[in-house]
C-alpha cells in the first residue's frame, strides 16, 4: 500500500515539474500538491536516485530527458482516457479531466494508442492540455487503420 502512495506521489511531482512555467523548489512544490515539504523531499531523493530529476538543495528541482518523457507518458495516458470518459460516458470535460488524473500507468500503451487511434489521434485535449507521443507509447499516426 505504503508503495502504491509514494508511485502515486512521484507521479504527482513529476507532473508538476513538467507543467509549471516556472523552475520550482522542494518548497514550492511541497505548497503546490500540499503535501509537507519532508514528504516532498524524501520524493524528490527517490527521483534523483532513479534518474528522474537533478536536484541540488536549496535549488529548483529539474527534469531529465528521463524524467519529462516519463511526465509526458503519464499526461499522455490521462488525457486519452479522459477523452474516452467524455466520448463514450458523456462525463462534463473537468470531471473528466481530474478523474482521469488518478489513472496514471494502470493501461497499457496499446490500450492508449488504440483510443489515440479512435479518436484521430487529438493533439489536446477539450479542457486545452496537449497530448504528446512519449518514448513508450510511440503511437505512429501512419498506422491507422
Ligand atoms: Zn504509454
Ligand atoms: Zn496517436
Amino acid at each position: 500500500m505504503v508503495k502504491i502512495l509514494e508511485l502515486d506521489l512521484d507521479y504527482k511531482v513529476l507532473k508538476a515539474l513538467f507543467r509549471s512555467e516556472t523552475p520550482l523548489k522542494v518548497g514550492d512544490l511541497s505548497k503546490r500538491l500540499i503535501f509537507p515539504h519532508s514528504t516532498i523531499g524524501s520524493c524528490v531523493k527517490r527521483l534523483e536516485d532513479n534518474g528522474h530529476v537533478i536536484y541540488t538543495r536549496y535549488k529548483p528541482v529539474f527534469l531529465t530527458e528521463k524524467g519529462k518523457n516519463l511526465a509526458i507518458e503519464l499526461i499522455r495516458h490521462s488525457r486519452l482516457l479522459e477523452m474516452l470518459l467524455i466520448n463514450e460516458l458523456g462525463l462534463d470535460n473537468e470531471i473528466a479531466h481530474e478523474e482521469s488524473e488518478k489513472f496514471n500507468l494502470l493501461f497499457s500503451c496499446e490500450t492508449i494508442n488504440k483510443i489515440c487511434r479512435k479518436y484521430n489521434h487529438p493533439k489536446e485535449c477539450p479542457c486545452g492540455e496537449s497530448i504528446l507521443t512519449s518514448q513508450r507509447c510511440n503511437c505512429n499516426e501512419e498506422v491507422q487503420d
